[in-house]
């Protein structure tokens, strides 16, 4: 695989790629990757001639320049992993701050209510930073399709609006969430979790499955309650939001409606690591 570091050489290389009509699959990473991103590569990979994976630390998503600070990077590994999936046509992107941000982005995106709620309330600007570093890739890379977890399942709903709202040709694929074995959804996070704090966190995935079987005996606002209240039990948990929506407008719902996909998102620190994850109800 061939790796760019320069928007120009890439725009370069894309276009002979397109001058030999091959199709392009996307996969925007931060780095840090783990058998959940692999898979997001792996499906790029069968099913487009040529995959370009892109690796950057976003600053404009971030809230604090600490966080963004702290985030893993561990590039050399990252290439490793990707060589034993990829091939060389294809392509790994892992520009720098200046390179994305010669100057300051100024644009502002807005979702309606879908940046608003959940990860928009309690991060704020976290998605404009996304769209638009998100918007400046597809504008550069201009793949045919893009792949993204459900994981992030706020951020898929919202990145499928983006390409609604700006008439981009691209599709955007939705890939299941990968998890370690005792269930913990992967996360590049993980990696700063000390070992009390993994030993805990499992019980967040075993709320959720739990909370789907008790979907019948209880009312929406109750499980809220009992998920929230399980996961803050242990003491190195303690849940920042748990919200059951409407998958598509990402409005709370009150009451279990079989012919909606509702679904249960939760944000839980382990003390200043900030965990994600989801549930279809
Ligand atoms: P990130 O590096 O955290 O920005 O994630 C890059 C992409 O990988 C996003 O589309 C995430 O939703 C996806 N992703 C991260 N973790 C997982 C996981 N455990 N399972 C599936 N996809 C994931």
């Amino acid at each position: 695989m061939k790796i760019f570091y320069k928007k120009q050489p890439l725009i370069e290389e894309l276009k002979n790629i397109r001058a030999n009509s091959l199709s392009i699959g996307f996969v925007p990473t931060m780095g840090a990757l783990h058998k959940g991103h692999l898979s997001l590569v792996k499906r790029s990979f069968t099913e487009n001639d040529v995959t370009v994976v892109s690796i950057f630390v976003n600053p404009a998503q971030f809230n604090e320049r600490k966080d963004f600070e702290k985030y893993p990077r561990i590039i050399e590994n990252d290439i490793a992993l990707l060589q034993n999936i990829l091939t060389e046509k294809d392509i790994v992107f892992n520009p720098d701050e200046y390179e994305m941000y010669p100057e300051p982005d100024t644009r502002i995106f807005d979702f309606g209510t879908l940046d608003k709620v959940m990860e928009g309330k309690y991060r704020k600007g976290h998605f404009n930073g996304v769209a638009q570093i998100v918007s400046k890739f597809f504008n550069l890379i201009r793949p045919d399709k893009a792949y993204f977890g459900e994981k992030d399942f706020q951020q898929l709903t919202i990145i499928k609006k983006l390409v609604e709202q700006m008439d981009l040709p691209i599709k955007i694929v939705e890939c299941p969430i990968v998890r370690e074995t005792d269930g913990l959804a992967m996360s590049s996070r993980n990696l700063l979790l000390n070992p009390s704090q993994r030993k805990s966190a499992p019980l967040i995935f075993r709320t959720l499955s739990e909370a789907k079987n008790k979907k019948h005996s209880m009312l929406a606002g109750e499980l809220i309650k009992w998920v929230t209240d399980r996961i803050n039990s242990d003491n190195e948990l303690k849940v920042e939001y748990f919200s059951i929506v409407d998958s598509q407008t990402l409005i709370d719902t009150t009451e279990w409606e079989e012919n909606r996909k509702q679904i249960g998102c939760i944000a839980v620190w382990a003390g200043e690591v900030r965990l994600i994850d989801n549930i279809s109800f």
